[in-house]
């Protein structure tokens, strides 16, 4: 029996149909990508390690799907190694910079990156390696002499990501890649939430090692990337079989690299139209929300930000109650980030940015994607007007 089945139907207290905003947790999956997926589930089946022609030619679809990913990525095929995640593809950043050079067991990052690198540098400190957190001010920017002052000489990675999951706020990647170029340090950027928003261009670039996750991209979940310069010592995290080159062992996840690399190649087609039709519809938004709420404000640097990321705060609002009864009208947001939803810790990046309990508990983040639609927009907007008005009296009571 299909695990739908099983599993029965999606129980929604309303008849309207889906508001999916919440694209910086998971993106729908772009049918264009299963059809590419489907023949290397069904058919193509064979081992892409096996020497005969049948699984050479689930090699050759993985090979294709590298070059997809590197031209999105403006970078050589060589570089791009297939993980399980983004979360892989940064722990493996991290191990790897510690492993290529014993002198230098030093790393510096931010206060608000994503768990995946937060408890990875946590982890490591408890181990005995020494960590640097740089903090960020209201808007979420680092001070970038604060990030010189930090690089030692036994530094062995700086790694701060490119946009902030749950505000959008971009770091300045070039000036933080020209001071980590001066220091002659190790760079990583996790840049889960910019591949496919914004176009990105390696090969100019002097970023060492980079991490993407397929299911922000309109792919599957279970597949990453993490982009490891050419001419950069590398150390594998996962051994054991010589898949990727010896760089990462483990029988290859061939359907969702297919699909991966059919995603990269549809978000190059797509980006530049993409992002201003995304941005259309976040900034009308963000301005009906702004001008018909009382006390609603943005969270983030709204001079610098990912072109579909609106995290609102709602004075006096508990984020939990709202979100709660969006879900009841059939809307997906977010309170925080999707990963540390359930546990009642305000985010840590709205803490981090200087922002009281209170203020962070009245955050809701709402992330837009190629699949949403203005009528989304208008529901949503009527929506949230509805649920502070109910929610309010109860906040302040
Ligand atoms: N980094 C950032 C900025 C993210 O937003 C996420 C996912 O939310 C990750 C890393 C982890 O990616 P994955 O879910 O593929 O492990």
């Amino acid at each position: 029996m299909e695990t739908a089945k099983l599993l029965g139907p999606l129980e929604m207290k309303t008849d309207a149909p889906l508001i999916y905003l919440d694209n910086n947790a998971t993106t729908q999956v772009d049918p264009a990508v299963v059809e590419e997926m489907l023949p290397y589930l069904t058919t193509f089946y064979g081992n892409p390690s096996s020497a005969y022609a049948f699984g050479k030619r689930v090699g050759a679809a993985i090979d294709l799907a590298r070059e997809r990913v590197a031209r999105l990525l403006d970078c050589e095929p060589g570089e791009i190694l297939f993980t399980s995640c983004g979360t892989e593809s940064t722990n493996t950043a991290i191990h790897s910079a510690l492993a290529v050079d014993r002198d230098r067991q030093h790393i510096v990052t931010t206060r608000v990156e994503h768990s995946a690198t937060l408890k990875t540098c946590e982890l490591l400190a408890k181990r005995g390696y020494e960590i640097t957190w740089l903090g960020v001010d209201s808007n979420g920017q680092i001070n970038l002499r604060e990030l010189e002052t930090a690089i030692r000489p036994d530094t062995a990675l700086v790694s701060v990501m490119w946009a902030n999951n749950e505000t959008g706020t971009l770091f300045p990647m070039d000036r933080i890649q020209d001071i980590v170029t001066e220091k002659g340090v190790l760079f990583h950027s996790d840049a889960v939430q910019v591949i496919g928003k914004l176009p990105v261009r390696l090969r100019d670039s002097r970023i060492h090692l980079l991490s993407l996750s397929g299911h922000k991209l309109h792919c599957p979940k279970g597949v990453g990337v993490l982009y490891v310069n050419r001419r950069s010592r590398f150390s594998a995290f996962m051994t054991g079989g010589g898949q990727e080159n010896g760089r990462r062992a483990g029988t290859e996840n061939v359907a969702s690299i297919v699909g991966l690399g059919k995603a990269c190649e549809l978000a190059g087609q797509n980006i530049g139209v993409e992002a201003l039709q995304v941005r259309t519809m976040r900034d009308s938004f963000e301005k009906a929300v702004l001008t018909r709420i009382p006390g609603s404000r943005v969270n983030g640097d709204i001079h610098s930000r990912l072109p579909n990321t609106s995290n609102l705060a709602f004075e006096g609002m508990d984020s939990e109650a709202l979100l709660m009864v969006l879900d009841d009208a059939g809307i997906c947001c977010s309170a925080g980030s999707a990963c540390t939803t359930g546990s009642l810790y305000p985010s840590h990046v709205l803490k981090a940015m200087g922002f009281s309990d209170a203020h962070a508990r009245s955050s809701l983040r709402f992330s837009f994607g190629r699949f949403n639609t203005n009528s989304d927009v208008d529901r949503t907007i009527s929506a949230l007007e509805r649920a502070v008005e109910r929610l309010r009296p109860l906040a302040v009571s």
